[in-house]
Formats: structure tokens, C-alpha cells, sequence
């Protein structure tokens, strides 16, 4: 490793949208760290990849670990330039093959479990947080600190206000997650504005994957395209935003 590359982390990124996001970064020259909780898959997910990718154990439920993977890249590298909260879970359990209709049915406002509520919201909103904080202090010897948190057009609320086909996906698990992680992107970019550290949130679509039993219509390579785009800003960039690709504002 060479400290003069700019270097990423992506969590959760031994599959989908993340390894993906690992992939297009280590092409445009970056060396990054690919998360995983399980370190075997992201060891396996690095095998045959292209570039300076090094697999590091992180989950992001536990705070053991996020303060390990800190400590590591701090001494293997001294500083972080690019942190993509991607590590998301949309139910609990795993429930491997359960259909999009059988997943949206038995998660209603009205029947989700609260304990189910409470595992989605660890992994998604106080992992991203943990992890966050545990990295800003690297982010701030970083003279370009990019902070990517992957939410969802599931989560926003003025989508949801609206009728409109898909409106039943929005619950107090995973939508209402994701809604959680637009407002904390905005309190994150606000924070470290004065910092030069930007902090933007961004939507993917429907991106075919194990977060949707593979149901979803948009490739791995698309569901990258907006965070890629985001990590990468230059110095002109926008902070506190939500987008889509390529670079559209979406309804918060
Ligand atoms: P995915 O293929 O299921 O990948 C999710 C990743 O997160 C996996 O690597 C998973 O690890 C990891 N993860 C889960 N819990 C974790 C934890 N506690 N600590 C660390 N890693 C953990 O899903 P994806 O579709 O690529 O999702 C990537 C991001 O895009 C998520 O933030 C998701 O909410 C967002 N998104 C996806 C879609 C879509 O249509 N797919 C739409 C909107 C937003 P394991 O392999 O060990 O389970």
C-alpha cells in the first residue's frame, strides 16, 4: 500500500451493491478495504478482484469490531478518504427465499415484530452511526473526507406521502430505517462541514440482490454507479444531498 492512494472503506461489501462499489474504486486506482462480518467471505470476495483491495472484519453491530477495523487501517495507513456505509440488512434472521410479496406482507406497520424493528435498526442506523464516529478521526487527516451512506428511495417520506404502487414496502423496519439514515446524513454532513468532510446520502434503485430475494430489476454495476459518483467528488461538491444517478436530487 502506498499512502499517496486515496484510500476507501466500503462495509458489508463481500456481495451486492457493496462489492461492487469495492470493485469501481479499486479501478479508478483507490486502494480500499473491503468489510465484512464475516471474514472468510470477504477473503474469498477479494480473491480475483482487480487492484489494491485488502479484506478487513467488520460488523457493524458490534462495537468491538468497528474499533478493531479502525485501529487497523490507522496503523496499516494512517487515515481514511472515502467511508460507504453500505452494510444494510432488510429483515432479520436472514429468511433466505422468502418473496418481496411474503417479506412486504408480514412487515406492515400493523404486524412487524418490534424485536424485528430493533435488529434492522441496530444494523442499519446505529451501526452506520457507530461506524461513523469510529472513522471520522481518520476522515479528518484525510485533506478530501467523503462520507457515502447508501439509503433508499424506500425511505423517503415525501415518496411515501404520495400514493403511489409500491407505497406498502414503507414499514417501521427497513423503510423507516433508511428514512432515519437521510436525517442522520444531514446531521453528520452539518457536523463536519467545517471539517471539509462531505456527507452525502444516496438511492440506488431497485437493484437485484440477496436484500430483495434477487427480485429487483436494476444490475449491481447501476445500484453503484450514484454512491461511486458521490465518493469520488472533487472539491466543488455538494454535502448533505440526496441522489440518484446520475447526480438527480431525490425527494428526501
Ligand atoms: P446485500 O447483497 O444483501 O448486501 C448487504 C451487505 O451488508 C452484505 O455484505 C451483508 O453481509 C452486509 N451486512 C449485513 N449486516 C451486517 C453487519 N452487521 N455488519 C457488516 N456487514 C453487514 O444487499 P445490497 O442490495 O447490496 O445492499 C447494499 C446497500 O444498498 C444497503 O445499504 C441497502 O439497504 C441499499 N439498497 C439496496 C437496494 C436494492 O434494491 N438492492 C435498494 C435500495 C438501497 P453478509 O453477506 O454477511 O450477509
Amino acid at each position: 500500500m502506498t499512502e499517496e492512494k486515496r484510500i476507501a472503506l466500503v462495509t458489508g461489501a463481500n456481495q451486492g451493491i457493496g462489492l461492487q462499489i469495492v470493485k469501481e474504486l479499486a479501478a479508478q486506482g483507490l486502494t480500499v478495504f473491503l468489510g465484512s462480518r464475516d471474514l472468510s467471505k470477504g477473503k474469498a470476495a477479494v480473491e480475483g478482484l482487480a487492484g489494491d483491495v485488502y479484506p478487513i472484519q467488520l460488523d457493524v453491530t458490534d462495537q468491538t469490531s468497528i474499533n478493531a477495523a479502525a485501529a487497523q487501517i490507522e496503523h496499516e495507513v494512517g487515515r481514511l478518504d472515502i467511508l460507504v456505509n453500505n452494510a444494510a440488512i432488510s429483515r432479520a434472521g436472514g429468511m433466505p427465499n422468502e418473496t418481496m410479496h411474503d417479506y412486504i406482507e408480514r412487515s406492515r406497520a400493523s404486524l412487524i415484530p418490534v424485536d424485528e424493528v430493533r435488529a434492522v435498526w441496530e444494523t442499519n442506523v446505529f451501526g452506520l452511526i457507530a461506524v461513523t464516529q469510529a472513522f471520522v478521526p481518520l476522515l479528518r487527516r484525510s485533506d478530501a473526507g467523503r462520507i457515502v451512506n447508501m439509503s433508499s428511495g424506500l425511505g423517503s417520506l415525501m415518496v411515501n406521502s404520495a400514493p403511489h404502487p409500491h407505497r406498502a414496502t414503507f414499514n417501521p423496519g427497513y423503510g423507516a430505517s433508511k428514512t432515519a439514515v437521510n436525517a442522520i446524513t444531514l446531521a453528520f454532513a452539518i457536523d463536519l462541514e467545517a471539517d471539509g468532510i462531505k456527507v452525502n446520502a444516496v438511492t440506488p434503485g431497485f437493484t437485484k440482490t440477496a436484500l430483495n430475494n434477487y427480485e429487483g430489476s436494476e444490475t449491481v454495476e447501476q445500484g453503484a454507479a450514484e454512491a461511486v459518483r458521490v465518493a469520488l467528488l472533487g472539491p466543488e461538491g455538494a454535502t448533505g444531498t440526496f441522489t440518484q444517478s446520475p447526480g438527480e436530487p431525490f425527494p428526501w
